[in-house]
């Protein structure tokens, strides 16, 4: 079953909240979908859908356990609220808050004891992929943490997220999403544990209800991680349905 992600980031509302959780009620969608709003709206949301399939995950989560750390949130807290799976350095916090692969590790290892799913991401820039270091990117962003977790690697989901396709409207053509998603498995099989060929590999960057379909129809793709379309229940639900046709 292909899995379908939705990052708020910092927006949504409660109207989009009960929308969306009244588009699902009234058509449980057939495919897996997790929605991860800001951190008020993720204190609400389960309540709302506890009959439906639709599962509720955060952005981030703090790299600590707890302590004196201002305005972080640990994940097991999250885990409290609800939360299944947990977004961790998504491009928008290693550009604007300076992430590193390290924090990544620490994060994704806070949310896999806490019994959440970590959705890393990795991506390269722009600048990147011209002079065609795609592959050596991915490999450095994963490297690390696939030799530190072992056999527990098979417990997080991975997302293709190129930071030059997050909201700009310029989604990746599907052959260079092969093309990446090859790079992955490759790095993951080499560097990885024997487990890591059931990791879930997820595209992100651009994904609406007109372009899903093609880029779900992918053998080598997942699922999807959605950014604005998410927040239009229309939308989301439409790449839920192709989702669904792509089981
Ligand atoms: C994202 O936030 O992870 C994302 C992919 O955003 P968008 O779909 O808006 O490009």
């Amino acid at each position: 079953m292909k899995l379908v992600v939705g990052n708020w980031k910092a927006n949504g509302s409660r109207a989009v909240l009960h929308a969306l959780s009244a588009a699902m009620a009234a058509e449980p969608p057939a495919c897996e979908a997790v929605v991860c709003p800001p951190l008020p709206l993720l204190g609400i949301a389960p309540a709302l859908t506890a009959t439906t399939p639709l599962r509720w995950g955060a952005q981030d989560c703090s790299e600590h356990d707890g302590g004196a750390y201002t305005g972080e949130v640990p994940a097991h807290m999250l885990r409290e609220l609800g939360a299944r799976h947990v977004i961790i350095g998504h491009s928008e916090r290693r550009r604007l808050h300076r992430e590193t692969d390290v924090q990544a590790l620490n994060k994704t290892r806070r949310v896999l004891a806490a019994g959440m799913t970590p959705i890393l991401c990795v991506g390269e820039t722009g600048e990147e992929r011209d002079a065609n270091l795609t592959k050596t990117v991915l490999r450095g962003q994963l490297i690390q943490l696939l030799r530190a977790l072992g056999d527990e690697v098979r417990s997080i989901v991975l997302a293709y997220e190129p930071r030059w396709a997050v909201g700009t409207g310029q989604a990746a053509a599907p052959g260079l999403i092969d093309e990446a998603m090859d790079v992955l498995r490759e790095v993951l099989l080499f560097h990885g544990s024997r487990r890591c060929g059931a990791v879930r590999l997820l595209y992100g960057g651009s994904v609406t209800a007109a372009n899903a379909e093609a880029i779900l129809s992918r053998p080598s793709v997942g699922g999807v991680l959605v950014g604005r379309a998410s927040l239009k229940p229309d939308q989301f639900m439409e790449i839920c349905r192709s989702a669904a046709r792509r089981a």
